[in-house]
């Protein structure tokens, strides 16, 4: 699985999304998946344009409504980052039970859990920086409530591999996983898995019933547990040419969108902050494919260093960014993303909220 960095092929991949089939099929570990949260992620293409395309070609919004729902949890995820900037260190709701420690297992890490479609799943996220959604939650699910591990560092490590690494929907979901963004823990036994991944495997420590489930210790298998460090390998700082007469477009890990301000005479530059990245380290797999995907921005230059040091070292005034929560120390035009529903606006406890908020005030 590779995907593409080309702007005209993503935009094309909007177009090939087949919504019916994906209503029908999407838990399905071969279903009609877009692929497309990469690019989203990284501000390529935005929830709204892949909406109002699906919608554009025709399609009845009654018979697409899982496609559509699926495009909103991305924003309901935004919004509660907004109102929550420190989700990925803070429980949403609840605190985490039945936690055993805060490392993460070793047979997870080394994807030798003995559950095939798990390991095959972490190996290839290791390779391609993609996961199906259905495995992230069987994957997540593992580490945090049959291994008992807190969910901070394996969602630091997840996120480390993934494309489409974003700390919305990231935390929310793994807290959503482990019970401290939803009353209750997720789990998937053998079964559940055989018939969504296409396994057949009996006699694993997951074919149990799911009483048996959420009350068995801790597998052998994942009882070693290890700590890991992450580091970010940033492109090398090189010097970059200013014209201080214009404002400055400032891009990051969250925002390379080809279309933003197109045509117009600004220096353009990508902002790859070291601090921003101890935070949230990401592999060298998706820093390339950052880099890459940055090409697509006509006149673009990359700074990895600090805002603060750009800011000063080319006396730059004049700044115009698009919101962020992860990026509020940015300073000057603060310009707003794409949002499926504008007007929805804040934190809603649940989903159900959100989307029945945004419909009323369509
Ligand atoms: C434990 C866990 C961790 C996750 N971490 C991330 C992450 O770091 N970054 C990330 O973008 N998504 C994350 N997700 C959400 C989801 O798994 C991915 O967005 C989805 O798998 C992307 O694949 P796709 O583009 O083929 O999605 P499709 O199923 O084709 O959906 C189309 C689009 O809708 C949005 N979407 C679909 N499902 C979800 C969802 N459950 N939550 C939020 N948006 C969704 C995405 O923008 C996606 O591109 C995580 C989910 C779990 C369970």
């Amino acid at each position: 699985m590779v995907f593409t960095v080309d702007y005209k092929s993503i935009l094309q991949l909007i177009e090939e999304i087949n919504p019916i089939t994906y209503c029908r099929n999407r838990n399905f570990l071969d279903g009609n998946v877009s692929k497309l949260s990469p690019y989203v992620s990284r501000g390529v293409i935005s929830t709204k344009q892949i909406y109002d395309s699906v919608l554009a070609r025709g399609f009845n919004p009654k018979e697409i409504e899982g496609f559509l729902k699926q495009l909103a949890w991305r924003d309901y995820f935004q919004q509660t980052l907004i109102a929550k900037p420190y989700l990925a260190e803070t429980e949403i709701k609840f605190q985490q039970t039945d936690v055993e420690n805060r490392e993460l297992s070793l047979n997870i890490v080394k994807a030798q859990t003995t559950i095939k479609a798990i390991d095959d799943a972490i190996n290839s996220l290791y390779v391609t920086g993609y996961m199906h959604n259905h495995v992230r939650m069987y994957v997540s699910s593992m580490v945090t409530n049959i291994a008992k591990s807190d969910w901070r560092l394996p969602s630091k490590w997840m996120y480390y591999y993934l494309l489409d690494a974003d700390v919305a929907s990231n935390s929310c979901s793994w807290q959503w996983i482990c019970g401290a963004n939803s009353s209750k823990k997720y789990y998937a036994n053998q079964e559940n898995i055989n018939k969504y991944a296409g396994t057949n495997q009996s006699n694993t420590f997951l074919d149990v019933s799911y009483e048996e489930i959420a009350t068995m210790p801790i597998p052998t298998v994942l009882k070693e547990t290890t700590n890991l460090d992450f580091y970010t390998n940033l492109p090398q700082k090189s010097s970059l040419k200013i014209d201080v007469s214009k404002p400055t477009l400032l891009y990051n890990f969250y925002n390379l969108d080809p279309i933003w301000h197109q045509n117009e005479e600004f220096n353009r530059v990508l902002l790859l902050e070291p601090s921003h990245f101890n935070k949230f380290p990401v592999s060298e797999n998706t820093i390339d494919f950052v880099k890459e995907l940055s090409k697509n921005i006509s006149s673009i230059q990359i700074y990895c260093g600090e805002y603060e040091d750009l800011k000063k070292e080319y006396q730059i005034r004049d700044f115009i960014f698009k919101e962020h929560p992860l990026f509020a120390h940015y300073e000057g035009k603060k310009e707003a993303r794409d949002w499926i529903f504008p007007n929805t606006k804040g934190y809603f406890p649940s989903f159900f909220n959100y989307w029945n908020a945004s419909n009323k005030n369509m």
